[in-house]
Parts: C-alpha cells; structure tokens; sequence
C-alpha cells in the first residue's frame, strides 16, 4: 500500500521527511468513501455547514503553532508560513457574504408562454479534487476547498510532494471536527497520485504550471469533468513617464521579491519611460541591495531560501541565457548554497530583450530585468508580448491615466500604482488570460458558484401544446 516518499528541507538541503504516496487504490477507496458521506453533507442547512467550519477554524487556531512550524519546514521562511495558518477564518467570512445570493435558488417565467414558469435548482458537484502547488501548501490547498464545502461538495486534495509536512498537523485539526472529516481527504504524493485522483473525482481546480496545467487539462477532458486551472504567469509592470519613480522602483521590488518570487503573482519584467529609466533604476538597485536574507536566522531578514532546488538550476540558467546574449547584472545574479539551502539575492538586469529567457519563461525568483520604452504604444505591446497573462501591473502620474493602460493589458488582475494586489484582493473576479489558466473566477461569488451545477424545473400551469400546432400545413398557414 502507498509508495515511499521524501521530501527536501529548503533550509538544509537534507531529505528529512518521509511519508507514504497514496496509489491508485488508496485513492480509488478514499474517494469512494467521500463520495458516501456528500449527501448528507450538503443536505445540512447552510448555517450548520458554516457552524461546522467555524469550528474548524477554531481547530486550525488550537493547532496553529505546530501548522505554522511544519510549514516553516516546507517552505523555509517564518512570516509567511503564520500568515497561512491565519487564513480560514477570513475565508469563511468571505464566503458567509457572498453564501446567500450565490445559493439562493432564482424563479422566472417564461416571456413567451407566460403559464410555464421555472425554478433554478444549484447540485454542488459531489466530488471535488484540489491539486495543489509548493508555493503556499496550506492556503492554495485550501483555497478552493472551503467554498466547494459551503457549496455542499465532497474534497479530495493532492498537495505538493515538495512540501507534504503541514498536512499531518493540519489533518489533526481536521479530524477534531467529525462532520467535517468525513467530507475532506488529503492523499500525499506526486504526479502518480495526482493523476489517480482526477479518475475519481467530478471537476478538478487545479494550481501550478503550465506544463502540468496541459497534462491535467487533457485528463480532464477525457474524463469529461470541468477543470478550473490556475496556471504560471510573467506578469509585467508598466511605469509610464507621469509616475513617481522612486514609490514605483520601492513598491515593484517588494511585489517581486516578497515570497522570494516564489507567488504567482510576483512581478517579473519591468517596462520603464526612458524619461525615468535611469532614476528607477538607481533607485531598485540601491533598495534591491539592501533587502538581507533570512539566513541564518530564519526569524530575520526578508529573502528565503528557494523551496524546490531544481528551481535554483531553472533561476541560473535563464540569468545565463540573459548574460550570454548581452544582459548586465547590475546586483545579485548567484545562487548561493548557505547551510545547505539555495538562495538568490534580489537581481536587477538591465541591457534585456525579449530574445531572452528571463523575458518570457517564468522564473518564479526574485529576478527583475528593466527594459526601457519611449513611447506608450510600445510598453503596452512588450506588456502584451507574452504567452501569459496572468496579472500585471501599472504606475501613473494618476489613477485614471493608469486605468486607461491597464484597460489594454492582457492579463486578469491588474495593480495600478501598487503591485501583486491579486494577493490582497479577494472580492474581485478575475479570468486569466491565454496560458495562465482557464475556467471561471476563483475569487468573489463565481468563485462559490463554480460548484454548482443548475438545472432548470419548467413548471406548466397551462394547456401543453398539441401535437396537431406541427403540423406542416399549420406551418405553411
Ligand atoms: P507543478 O505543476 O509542478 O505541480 C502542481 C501539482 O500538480 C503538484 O501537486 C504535483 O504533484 C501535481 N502533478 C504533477 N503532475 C501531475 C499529473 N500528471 N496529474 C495530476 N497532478 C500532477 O507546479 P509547482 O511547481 O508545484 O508550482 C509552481 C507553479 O504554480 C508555478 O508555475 C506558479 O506560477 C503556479 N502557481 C499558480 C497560481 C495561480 O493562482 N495562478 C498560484 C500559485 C502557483
């Protein structure tokens, strides 16, 4: 049963976890078991499905130091790794918001034959898998778990490989709360067990790259569920000639190196006027260097080690690729080996085109290549020059001028005069754009309302229509 499985601690570089992958009959079985308990989950009224929540909420909070320290472990970083464990309650409420419109079942009439009229009843879909990345292990575990649970669905979760250690903590918190045990399974393992569970489940929201985004996708569509994939990005920032170039050089690399670049959502290519080119860039090379490294200590500092070490090899290829075809380095540009964890120091590169790697693959470091543009037509077409879309971001002289240019980015979330604000912001919808994901919005009330299916009850009050109204000389009439 289940295959053996280690996973690397960022800060050691040593395999210092193991656990068990869950094969194909343990999640053929699991899910089965899911699968059983839904009906009665989703036919609890609404309010004791949140009254359970809440008290899973509470159970996260009990737990809380020891979630926090496993996932600590899995990503090497402190802050960011509390901030996680913080998320349920605030998610619940948000959910509780939007709950009553999204679920309320709507009735009309029919314009044309006013005696039928309908009602609109929402089916959660029974099984729902998550399958989730390293980056935020518990949050992008959950983020689509708690409100396919107030939906009323059953959850499957497959979380990353490279980060499985929060999961026994966590699944501690959960089993204090028996009604919701049995509608929530986590099944550790890599891309095996991934793969397994989309046979058993009846839609799939999906997070992580592109490449695994495709394979997942074409499961899916063989399996013919709807898949809701969140996928990679090389989100771009604009700093058109009206804007304030130090808050613009300040702001940018705090939205690109937060998390290490390791956030979907970080900024990963820079379009500066040349009228302030050469300001921003003084400006993000003098605060780039002075952003420290949580190392040793991993209580301080800002920059933490990379989690996936093939991720290291991924950051020095693309800088070499930059450098080889005329790049400079203007500060970082090593990954340093420290204790046994791999880490970058925030690297501006100017001198970049669009030849090069560090342009158009995403890096998912804190990397920030500068390119300069002279009129606005031309950032906005480098902005556009990607196979992602995912977010973007604009600095202006004013709210409006930037709202003007992002209303021609192609991207689904976009900051004006801020950064990475897809990260804060969880009320607005957003779609994501060519490779970075397909299927409805993960945030605000179509987030709820991607787990249901409608289906439509057409009641006649009236005479039903003979069969003698088709007839051809009827129509002819
Ligand atoms: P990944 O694609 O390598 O893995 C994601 C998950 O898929 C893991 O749990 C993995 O085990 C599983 N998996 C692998 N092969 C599978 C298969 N054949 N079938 C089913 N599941 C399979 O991604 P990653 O490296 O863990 O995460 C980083 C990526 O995630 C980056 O590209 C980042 O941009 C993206 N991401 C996107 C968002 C978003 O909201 N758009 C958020 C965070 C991260």
């Amino acid at each position: 049963m289940g295959r053996p499985m280690k996973a690397r601690n960022p800060r050691t570089g040593a395999l210092d976890y193991e656990f068990t992958a869950a094969d194909e009959a343990d999640v053929a079985a699991g899910c089965e078991a899911l699968r059983a308990a839904q009906p009665t989950w989703a036919a609890r009224p609404l309010e004791e499905r949140f009254e359970i929540l809440e008290r899973f909420a509470d159970a996260v909070e009990r737990h809380q130091a020891d979630i926090a320290q496993a996932l600590s472990t899995d990503t090497g970083r402190w802050l960011l790794a509390a901030s996680e464990t913080r998320g349920v309650r605030p998610a619940l409420e948000r959910w509780r918001r939007y709950a009553p419109e999204v679920l309320a079942e709507t009735r009309g009439q029919s314009q044309a034959i006013p005696s039928i009229r309908f009602t609109q009843q929402l089916v959660p879909y029974p099984l729902v898998g998550v399958i989730s990345p390293w980056n935020f292990p518990m949050l992008l575990s959950l983020i689509d778990t708690l409100p396919a649970l107030v939906a009323g669905c059953s959850v499957a979760i497959k979380p990353s490989e490279v980060t499985p250690r929060f999961v026994e903590p966590l699944q501690r918190a959960i089993d204090e709360v028996p009604e919701l045990a049995s509608v929530i399974s986590f099944f550790q393992g890599d891309g095996r067990t991934g793969a397994a569970l989309i046979e058993h489940v009846d839609l799939i929201c999906f997070t992580g790259s592109v490449a695994t985004g495709r394979k997942v996708g074409e499961a899916c569509a063989r399996a013919f569920i709807p898949a809701f994939l969140e996928l990679g990005g090389k989100d771009p920032a604009l700093v058109l000639a009206s804007a304030d170039p130090v808050k613009a050089a300040d702001t940018l690399l705090r939205a690109s190196v937060l998390a290490t670049g390791q956030a979907c959502q970080s900024l990963e290519r820079f379009y500066v006027h040349e009228s302030l080119y050469e300001p921003f860039v003084a400006r993000l090379v003098e605060k780039a260097r002075e952003v420290p490294l949580n190392y040793p200590d991993i209580h301080k500092g800002i920059v933490g080690p990379l989690i996936f070490a093939r991720q290291a090899e991924i950051i020095a290829e693309q800088i070499a690729d930059a450098v080889a075809k005329g790049a400079t380095i203007r500060c970082g540009g090593e990954v340093e080996t420290l204790g046994g964890g791999k880490y970058v120091r925030p690297t501006v590169l100017t001198e970049v085109d669009h030849q090069m790697q560090i342009m158009t693959e995403e890096t998912f470091g804190p990397i920030l290549p500068v390119m300069k543009f002279s009129s606005l037509d031309e950032g906005v077409r480098l902005a556009n020059d990607s196979k992602y879309g995912l977010s973007a971001s604009v600095f202006a002289g004013s709210l409006e001028e930037g709202e003007a240019v992002a209303r021609r980015l192609q991207a689904g979330g976009i900051s004006v005069n801020d950064g990475s604000l897809t990260g804060q912001m969880f009320e607005a919808e957003k779609h994501s754009f060519k490779l970075s994901g397909i299927g409805g919005s993960r945030m605000g009330p179509a987030g709820l309302a991607r787990f249901f299916r409608k289906k439509a009850l057409m009641m006649q009050s009236g005479q039903p229509l003979p069969i003698e109204v088709f007839a051809e000389d009827q129509a002819r009439a």
